[in-house]
């Protein structure tokens, strides 16, 4: 897996090399908009980890050209920008980045992220369903958008985080399966998770608040006591 790091500034640009050479990957590092073009025209990588600001041509700039030219591998983009800057114009996407990043991130965060976007770039490879749909839910793993079915057809998207969107996809992957927390922590934060397994309950609220008509009896993910959690949703 090849991975061209975008990144201005020298130390966390090889900080981050470092990072995914323990990993095993293969790195890159431009350091300015227009260098990065040019490698990525030259190299094809896989994942690009792309700062915000940088000097010449902005991470949104690169980002749009490379989605404005599509090649036959299309890379993923991890988006890396500082705490408030611009946030929501990256969180949007509507540039085509695959995932974003707020520094600081520490090591462990960043290689979770790469391997999950990762994932999903093998998964394309061997199979084509990459469309989850219950009654009242469509997740779109390749377009990374989950919305809830209404009536006539119409569709509201739903606002959720990355780890959200991932705790719904893997619900809706098996529906009716039950998930202990440790299974759930392996299929989100990988090998990687090192802390309280009740950190999944956290999310679990947060995303239950997003889609359930009432959180105090839910109808969609139902905790299985003394086991973990299940998504119910009829198939369509
Ligand atoms: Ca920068």
């Amino acid at each position: 897996m090849n991975i061209l790091i975008v990144e201005d500034e020298l130390e966390i640009a090889q900080l981050i090399r470092e990072t995914l050479e323990r990993e095993s990957f293969v790195c890159q590092i431009a350091s300015d908009g227009l260098a990065a073009l040019e490698i990525f025209k030259r190299q094809q990588p896989d994942l690009i980890i792309l700062d915000l600001m940088l000097p010449k041509l902005d991470g949104l700039e690169v980002c749009t050209r490379i989605r404005q030219n599509p090649t036959p591998k299309d890379p993923y983009i991890l988006m890396l920008t500082a705490k408030g800057e611009e946030i929501d114009r990256v969180i949007g996407l509507s540039t085509g980045a695959d995932d974003y990043l707020v520094k600081p991130f520490s090591p462990i965060e960043l290689v979770a992220r790469v391997r999950a976007l990762l994932r999903r770039s093998l998964r394309h490879g061997v199979q084509s369903k990459n469309i989850y749909q219950t009654q009242h839910f469509t997740v779109d793993l390749d377009r990374h958008i989950a919305t809830r079915n209404l009536e006539n057809e119409a569709e509201e998207t739903l606002e959720l985080t990355t780890l959200e969107f991932n705790l719904l996809s893997t619900f809706m992957s098996y529906p009716g399966r039950v998930w202990s927390r440790n299974q759930l922590i392996d299929k989100l934060w990988g090998n990687d998770f090192f802390g309280d397994e009740r950190v999944v309950d956290t999310h679990i609220r947060r995303l239950r608040k997003k889609i359930e008509p009432d959180t105090a009896n839910p109808t969609f993910i139902k905790t299985v006591v003394g086991v973990g959690y299940k998504f119910e949703d009829s198939q369509q």
